[in-house]
């Protein structure tokens, strides 16, 4: 099987929940050991004959992924896709460069790290904008994009004045994310619905969207 097939039938199942691509990454060798788990396999996150076989059974015979909210054995589980050890206790990932970990269902760290070269070690993401995007990216229920047509997730000081930011953005803190999005109409009306303390920026390519801890909502038009 190719490596797209693999996904595909990951996917089909519910062990692989991001794009399809025919690439194998992080991503991939999690789901493969969670379907390995699951099917009472070696798990070593390579999909070898016996992985494949038993792919092609459990589509067969319709041996989908348990729903963690049905099972409550396999909830500890869940929480574990999602990589933690870079969270630290003051509330923040700090997540090397060239380091690409999963931050929650639809949020990939190389998303939001710093985008510009060779000014900073390390990105500094805010937890509670991780979870803001995932409820965001739930609700609108499409993809969005972060740092495409020169976005934004973390800015470290360099990048941030290399490209004209506030001195106090919340980019600086990995307080806010650039959305960028196909239908910004409805991207906007659920961002008012999200974000009840923290910063709503309207753009032509989409809402700079950030958190904060000063009971109102900053909204403008950028
Ligand atoms: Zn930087
Ligand atoms: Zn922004």
């Amino acid at each position: 099987m190719t490596i797209l097939q693999i996904q595909c039938l990951l996917a089909y199942l519910g062990y692989y929940t991001i794009t399809v691509d025919g690439i194998w990454g992080h991503g991939s060798d999690q789901a493969t050991r969670r379907f390995q788990k699951a099917e009472g396999l070696n798990v070593d996150g390579d999909p070898g004959t016996l992985t494949q076989a038993a792919l092609l059974d459990a589509v067969e015979n319709g041996r989908f992924k348990q729903d963690s909210n049905k099972n409550p054995t396999s909830g500890s589980d869940e929480s574990s896709d999602y990589d933690t050890q870079y969270l630290k206790a003051d509330g923040y990932y700090h997540i090397p460069r060239g380091v690409n970990v999963q931050l929650s269902k639809n949020l990939w760290s190389n998303e939001v790290m710093c985008q510009g070269n060779g000014c900073c070690e390390e990105s500094i993401i805010s937890k509670r904008m991780v979870e803001t995007f995932q409820a965001i990216r739930d609700e609108y229920g499409g993809p969005i994009e972060i740092t495409s047509d020169g976005g934004s997730g973390f800015r470290c000081p360099f990048h941030n004045a290399y490209v004209g930011g506030s001195s106090k953005s919340l980019h600086l803190t990995g307080d806010a994310f650039d959305l960028h999005v196909g239908d910004k109409t409805r991207l906007l009306a659920v961002c008012e619905k999200i974000i009840t303390d923290g910063e709503i920026g309207l753009y032509p390519w989409g809402v700079h969207a950030g958190v904060w801890d000063r009971g109102f909502v900053n909204r403008f038009n950028g």
